[in-house]
Order: C-alpha cells, then structure tokens, then sequence
C-alpha cells in the first residue's frame, strides 16, 4: 500500500527584508512597512519602497481593520495543501482584498465566516491565526462582527 504523503501548507521563508513583519504577527501586532523619506505605507514588505524607491524604510504599527474591496471563494485550489483544505473541510477557501483604515490595499484568507457572509464593503479586522501542527502565527480576516 503507498504511503500517504502528508501535504502541509507553506510557511514563509523569513528574511531580512520581512522578519520585523513575522516576528510582530507572532506577537499579535501586524505592522506596515512605512518610507522613511516619502512617508507612505506599503504591504508587502519589500527592500525599496514603491513610490520612490528608498531603503531607508522603517515599521508602523496598523489598526488592522479595514473593509472588504473584493473577495473570491476558491473551490478548485491550485497548490496540494489547499485543496486538501477544501476536500476535509466542504467550504472553499475564501480570499479577500482589504482596504485598511490606513489607506492601504492587503490581501489574505478570511476564516470564522462562511461565502455567503462576506459583502463588499463589510468591516474585518486582522486575525493571528496559529499554523495548525505548527507555533507559527499567520495574519488572516474575520469579519469584525464574528
Ligand atoms: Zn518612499
């Protein structure tokens, strides 16, 4: 009888550029990347900032609210550990695209609702959620009235 392969989700591979973002949202504090000449926020954390192409760049702290822009439910995940997701669970998995109070536009996975519940417009707040079978915290959505 073949083993079968156990398929994990991915977990990000930290680097210098992003480990002040990771090693926050262990601690339950999600934090933008923010220019320290041009004074404005990106997400994701990247080496330069996009809007004038800085290093000098530092951390401020978010709110983590923020509203829906748009949202997507996945029944067909492309990547394996996904798709297991959704074959154990029935429930697609659900991504959105959040306006943050701070004028930033984020992505991730919304968990706690189901894709009925979701609405344009709908107020969801950042959630640190532990990587089952892992201590790792990932920052996902609830919506804020769950
Ligand atoms: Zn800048």
């Amino acid at each position: 009888m073949p083993e079968e392969k156990v398929v994990t989700k991915p977990l990000p591979e930290v680097t210098s550029v992003d480990r002040e973002f990771w090693d926050s949202i262990q601690k339950d504090v999600f934090k933008l990347q923010k220019c320290l000449d041009c004074n404005r926020l990106q997400f994701f954390p990247r080496p330069v900032c996009v809007h004038c192409f800085s290093s000098h760049l530092g951390w401020q702290e978010s709110k983590g609210t923020g509203k829906i822009y748009s949202f997507t439910s996945v029944f067909v995940p492309v990547a394996p550990a996904f798709a297991k997701q959704v074959q154990a669970t029935g429930k697609p998995v659900l991504f959105v695209l959040v306006d943050l109070d701070e004028g930033l536009r984020v992505y991730g996975e919304v968990v706690g609702a189901a894709a009925p519940d979701l609405k344009i417009g709908s107020p969801v707040r950042v959630s640190f959620e532990t990587v089952e079978g892992t201590s790792f915290k990932l920052p996902k959505f609830r919506l804020s009235s769950a």
